[in-house]
């Protein structure tokens, strides 16, 4: 890493990243691979094809922004398991930690006898999420799982039985969950009766409704008011940036307008920030961008530097009308988990990352509006920070109808792979690139993969 300051007196260094793989692709075999693909028919053999990869290529190592596979092969990793490892796989400071803490204890169970580092990781949590007001928080273990004890807490404190999510969002695969997403196929299809009392409402979609913020906003309160009725209205859960949906930013505006609303009428507004939370967007959580100080902040991901954590976090009244032993779980603030968050918290300070996420943003932005003036397919460039999305449409419809281009998202996702990026796709209609890369990939690496990037939209 270098360091430009000329006076660091004042200002602690950053201590120099260490990596057990070279930050470089490197394509030695087809793909996939010889032993990828021999793992492949032993992972066909054994695993329910239910569960799916996106490429069957399987991974040996991984540090900072590469990924190794069986072969040999490295992978600049674009997609960072989803926005999981926002610091870099396998961060050294976090894998300290995590290490320090399986030598101490692995499992007591928080709710039989509690221990410091759950304590601790409420405390940041409390510190870093948006508002200043008092709060406090209750731990699990995936998202979905945050997603669900959020509805649980905000329809205890307000005795109401409706959630209301937004259109073209993402929140799970659990029972709950699964009606609370947008696209029925593949999250829900078949899994039915699924759950009541779920309302999707019209969101703030700028590039393709070109609404104000303001306008949008009333399209949603006027559905919220009149299809279910504020009286019985328990939350309205938002991602501030949609992650699956494909990266939306929504219009100026419309989360403060929808919190206004929320506030006004007993309802408990909650932040997804699953996806786009824990220095991901150049800020701690991306509801800041908005000035959104959200009831409710739900997150997961990237807590953890890998390792599976997540967190419900907010207003301590709110929070506080749980009876004790409603919330909880066997796993739930698992010690190593939580001396890992406690090391990512530490790492988003003591290596500057929200700064990083902001160079990512710039890089992306000046490599992908050049790709736009070459390529007619780019119809919108969006996001923030390391969370940057395209939307491809047919050549020529950017400013008219533009009408979705999922083949071409398919064929540069898949161009990208065999020449060593790895590229997330996302979008209700799946014609979007996704760019998630961890906060420690280079400007070299952006560069080299915009490259890859461009030779796959030329091929087209
Ligand atoms: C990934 C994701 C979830 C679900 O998290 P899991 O850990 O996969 O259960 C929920 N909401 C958003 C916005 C997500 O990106």
């Amino acid at each position: 890493m270098t360091d430009t300051l000329t006076d660091s007196a004042a200002t602690p260094t950053p201590s120099a990243p260490v990596y057990t793989v070279t930050q470089e692709r490197k394509i030695v075999t087809a793909i996939p691979g010889p032993r990828s693909t021999e793992m492949h028919q032993r992972r066909l053999a054994a695993v329910s094809t239910g569960v799916s990869s996106a490429l069957p290529v399987y991974i040996k190592k991984a540090s900072g922004a590469i990924v190794v596979d069986l072969d040999g092969n490295q992978f600049i990793d674009l997609g960072a398991g989803i926005g999981v490892t926002t610091v870099g796989h396998s961060e050294a400071s976090v894998v300290a930690a995590a290490t320090g803490q399986l030598n101490d204890f692995v499992h007591t169970l928080f709710t039989i006898t509690p221990y410091e580092e759950y304590v601790r990781v409420a405390e940041l949590l409390a510190e870093h999420t948006p508002g200043s007001f008092a709060k406090k928080s209750v731990l699990i273990n995936s998202g979905a799982e945050a997603v669900e004890n959020g509805v649980k807490i905000a329809r205890k404190y307000t005795g109401r039985r409706a959630v209301a999510v937004l259109d073209h969002a993402y929140h799970g695969r659990t029972v709950l969950t699964m009606a609370m997403n947008y696209k029925a196929a593949p999250y829900a299809t078949g899994y039915g009766p699924l759950a009541s009392d779920v309302y999707h409402a019209p969101s703030s979609y700028p590039y393709h409704d070109g609404l104000t913020g303001a306008e949008a906003a009333a399209r949603t309160i006027a559905y919220l008011e009149k299809v279910i009725g504020a009286s019985d209205l328990a939350c309205l859960v938002v991602e501030p940036i949609q992650g699956e949906g494909g990266f939306m930013v929504p219009a100026e505006g419309y989360l403060t307008l929808l919190q206004e609303w929320c506030t006004a009428n007993g309802v408990v507004m909650i932040a997804d920030e699953i996806q786009s939370g824990m220095a991901r967007t150049g800020a701690y959580f991306a509801s800041e961008h908005f000035g959104w100080e959200p009831d409710l902040v739900l997150v997961a991901k990237g807590i953890a530097g890998g390792l599976p954590l997540a967190a419900v976090t907010g207003r301590a009244e709110i929070l506080d009308a749980s009876q004790p032993g409603g919330l909880g779980g066997t796993f739930g603030g698992n010690p190593v988990a939580c001396a890992a968050a406690i090391a990512v918290f530490e790492a988003i300070e003591n290596n500057n990352l929200l700064a990083e996420g902001q160079r990512i943003e710039k890089t992306l932005r000046a490599g992908l509006a050049t790709l736009a003036e070459k390529h007619d397919i780019i119809g919108d460039i969006r996001g923030r920070g390391a969370m940057v999305a395209i939307e491809l449409v047919q050549p020529g419809t950017q400013q008219t109808t533009k009408a979705p281009n999922a083949a071409a998202v398919t064929a540069i996702a898949a161009y990208a792979a065999q020449h060593g990026v790895l590229l997330l796709t996302a979008g209700t209609y799946g014609n979007v690139l996704r760019f998630l890369p961890s906060l420690a990939v280079t400007d070299a690496l952006l560069n080299d993969a915009l490259s890859v990037i461009d030779d796959a939209m030329a091929t087209l």
